[in-house]
């Protein structure tokens, strides 16, 4: 990307001084980076322009766009941060720092398999910045989004070990955020780099698949259109085309067989209001048979990430399987931009607002991890130790939903126990733990809760940790709270033999001395 072309595509969201900032962060830029180039010839400074044109097609705010634009002068140049804040201000400075950090820690990170413990420091710096501040992280899925695009002039074993940490970390990070259109391109990418055997094969069997279903759709889609439209519903109507990634996710579920994936292409429908979206749903459900176990209300049960539609599959008269989708347009705006969406150019909404400390409950539900990204960030900082493993469970497994039984939703690793949940709500709850109703009845401890269970908690006060609790957890929350816990009541138990003993031995010299006053008597 050439500066001309940046600056055009920035005149049609950002005014006049905005623009005056990104031309001057443009001229730093190409200063530090005089000189220097791209693996593909050209010259280093197109790449920082190219991802800041990525963070304004996301329509982010102004401070992010310069910071991609001076992303990688600190780590690459001699630029230093100092300059970069007194021309560009604090939070610009700051999100500077915290790429860099993520490029550092990345060393370390690879997707976390050889992770050595000489990198905590920078990891945990990394979990600083990204969890003061997402944009971070979304400054850092733009550039590794360009470098998939540019990825074909490396050589073949940098391709696949960058395909892999973006199938492993960046896909999923972008997943946390909810911002599936980001998703989508990294996988896309980043498989057809991994296996560009499977890629192209899963490609080919899509089109002969797609020709055939798109010509079916039609009929269908006709036949909606004209009812939505005598209900007097106003919508968009379009389809949507299953990506090959996904694909393949799903046919190693179905054991290979594409028959048994019905929504390859999907018929989504887009409303203005969520009681559209459900009088949508009655009405496809009056004209077709939908299949009972398909049927999903993710706007009242949001996914983990935030993000609501719901769907249906239905068996039209004439045999056909369509998968439809129902959403507003702010739900799809959400479901393809994600927390990107927060930080929109026209509202100025301070990232911080996600990071003042607040009750876990309080903060909607898909940005919760990211107050266990501050805790895992201090635990690594007070040099407490986590494993390998631990930091994969914490940050990267899948997430579930869990409800109080007063509705508060809590989001927590997949696999999580109930002492798990019991501690996130509180560590005086968890400590004194006694049983575990789930959906209404008792839960083992050791039994892993499920996305959606309603989780009650028994408490007495005469329950006190155990150390096989710490193998009844899973995440590093829950474990450190128990090993304070554990280590706390140790040292009052020895306290307490400590005055005991003194006790036994001041009642056992009193009787003694009477004794020996005794004899002497
Ligand atoms: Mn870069």
């Amino acid at each position: 990307m050439k500066r001309r072309e940046l600056l055009d595509l920035a005149k049609q969201l950002y005014t006049e001084d905005e623009i005056f900032e990104l031309e001057l962060a443009i001229d730093f830029a190409t200063h530090a980076h005089y000189g220097q180039k791209r693996k593909s010839g050209e010259s280093y400074i197109t790449h920082p322009l190219a991802v800041a044109g990525i963070l304004i097609d996301w329509a982010m705010d102004i401070d992010t766009i310069l910071a991609g634009v001076l992303h990688d002068t600190i780590e690459d140049t001699d630029a230093t941060l100092d300059e970069i804040e007194s021309l560009f201000g604090h939070d610009v400075a700051f999100l500077v720092d915290g790429v860099t950090k993520v490029g550092r820690a990345r060393a370390g990170m690879k997707n976390l398999e050889n992770y050595l413990p000489q990198t905590t420091d920078n990891l945990s710096k990394l979990l600083v910045a990204v969890s003061q501040d997402v944009r971070v992280i979304i400054i850092k899925l733009a550039d590794r989004l360009h470098n998939l695009r540019t990825l074909k002039y490396m050589s073949e074993e940098k391709q696949k070990k960058i395909a892999k940490e973006s199938l492993d970390v960046f896909g999923r990070m972008a997943d946390r955020l909810g911002m599936g259109q980001v998703r989508m391109q990294i996988e896309e990418l980043a498989f057809s780099y991994l296996d560009p055997h499977e890629f192209n094969h899963l490609r080919n069997i899509m089109k002969k698949r797609l020709g055939k279903s798109t010509r079916k759709l039609g009929a269908v889609r006709i036949e909606v259109e004209k009812r939505l439209k005598n209900e007097n519903i106003s919508f968009e109507i379009n389809g949507r085309v299953k990506s090959i990634y996904s694909l393949y996710k799903k046919l190693k579920k179905v054991n290979g067989n594409i028959d048994d994936i019905y929504d390859l292409m999907a018929l989504r429908i887009i409303v203005n209001t969520n009681e559209d979206c459900y009088r949508v749903l009655g009405i496809l459900h009056s004209m077709y048979q939908p299949m009972i176990a398909r049927i999903k209300d993710y706007i009242s049960v949001p996914k983990p990430n935030g993000y609501q539609s719901l769907h249906t599959t239905v068996i039209t008269p004439n045999k056909h399987i369509v998968e439809f989708q129902i959403r507003t347009y702010e739900m799809h705006e959400y479901a393809e931009r994600g927390l990107a969406a927060s930080f929109h150019y026209h509202d100025q909404k301070s990232s911080k607002d996600y990071t003042r400390k607040r009750k876990i409950s309080q903060l909607p539900p898909q940005l919760q991890w990211i107050t266990r990204l501050q805790e895992i960030a201090q635990q690594l900082t007070n040099n407490e130790e986590i494993s390998r493993e631990q930091l994969n469970i914490d940050l990267f497994n899948d997430r579930i939903f869990v409800y109080s039984p007063k509705g508060d939703i809590y989001n927590l690793p997949e696999g999580s126990l109930p002492l798990d949940f019991a501690y996130l709500i509180h560590t005086d709850i968890g400590k004194h733990a006694y049983a575990f109703k789930v959906n209404g009845s008792i839960q083992a401890f050791d039994k892993p809760l499920a996305n959606g269970d309603m989780v009650e908690i028994i408490t007495r006060k005469t329950t006190i940790p155990k150390k096989e609790w710490l193998d009844l957890t899973i995440t590093s929350h829950a474990r450190s709270k128990i090993r304070n816990q554990l280590k706390r009541n140790t040292s009052v138990g020895a306290l307490e033999t400590l005055v005991r003993t003194n006790e036994i031995i001041r009642r056992k010299t009193k009787t003694d001395r009477n004794e020996s006053k005794n004899a002497c008597n």
